[in-house]
C-alpha cells in the first residue's frame, strides 16, 4: 500500500502522523530523518491509516439542501440574508441587504451562487492577507480560492495560500483568523506554542474565532 503524505520537518524528538479532514496525511518528524525511516513509520501505521482514511461518515460532504426559492436564507459574513426570486431577467446574483436572482436563473442558482461567493471570497480575503502579511513580515506568492471541502485554508511550501471559498460565510473576524493562521504557518509550520503566540499577537481574541468554527464548521461544509 502506497500512501501519499506530506512531511513536515521540525526540531522535535518524536514523529507523529495525523490525517487531516481532507484525508491528507501529515507526518511530523525530527529534522534530518531519512525518507526510508519515514516510510517505515508510515508502514508501521498502515492499519490505523486505512481505518482513518476509510472513515467515510466523518469525511463525507453534505449535499446542498437549498431549493433556491423565495424566503430561503443564505449566510454571508456570519449573517443570514433572505433570498428573493424576481420575475424580471436580472443578471447573476444581486446582493442588496438580501439576495436577488431572476426566476430564469433559478435552475442555475447553485452555480451562480458559488461564483458569487468565490468572487466575494477573493475580494475580501486579498486585502486582509496583504495587511497581515505586512504585520507579520512574511511574503506569499499567490492567493487562490478553492473547492476544498474540509479545510478553511492551507499554505504550500512555495508560499501559495489556498482558501476555501466557504469561509466567506463566516463573520469577518473568523475570516481574519483563518488568514492569520495560514500566514503564521509561513513562519511556523506546525501548531507549536510559538505558532499560537504569533497568531495571538495579531489577533488577541482568536479563541473566539476558533470557537465559532467549531460551533459552525458544519454549515461551512455544505455549499449554501
Ligand atoms: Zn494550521
Amino acid at each position: 500500500m502506497e500512501f501519499n503524505y506530506t512531511i513536515i520537518y521540525s526540531k522535535r524528538k518524536t514523529a507523529t502522523i495525523s490525517v487531516e479532514r481532507d484525508r491528507e496525511i501529515i507526518v511530523r518528524v525530527p529534522e534530518g530523518l531519512s525518507k526510508k525511516k519515514i516510510n517505515e513509520i508510515i508502514l508501521s501505521k498502515e492499519k490505523w491509516l486505512l481505518e482513518k482514511l476509510n472513515h467515510n461518515q466523518k469525511y463525507n460532504p453534505h449535499p446542498s439542501n437549498k431549493e433556491f426559492v423565495s424566503g430561503e436564507t443564505l449566510i454571508y459574513l456570519g449573517r443570514n440574508y433572505q433570498l428573493q426570486i424576481v420575475q424580471k431577467p436580472v443578471q447573476n446574483v444581486v446582493f442588496d441587504r438580501r439576495f436577488i436572482i431572476s426566476k430564469y436563473n433559478q435552475a442555475n442558482a447553485n452555480k451562480l451562487f458559488k461564483d458569487w461567493y468565490k468572487s466575494k471570497a477573493i475580494e475580501k480575503i486579498k486585502p486582509i492577507t496583504k495587511k497581515y502579511a505586512k504585520h507579520l513580515g512574511v511574503e506569499y506568492k499567490e492567493i487562490k480560492i478553492s473547492e476544498m471541502k474540509y479545510r478553511w485554508g492551507s499554505c504550500t511550501k512555495g508560499g501559495n495560500l489556498l482558501f476555501n471559498w466557504r469561509i466567506i460565510k463566516a463573520p469577518s473576524y473568523v475570516v481574519e483568523y483563518v488568514v492569520v493562521h495560514e500566514l503564521a504557518h509561513l513562519i511556523e509550520h506546525n501548531h507549536s506554542e510559538d505558532f499560537w503566540n504569533i497568531v495571538s499577537i495579531q489577533l488577541p481574541n482568536f479563541d473566539k474565532a476558533k470557537e465559532w468554527l467549531k460551533q459552525n464548521g458544519e454549515i461551512l461544509e455544505i455549499d449554501f
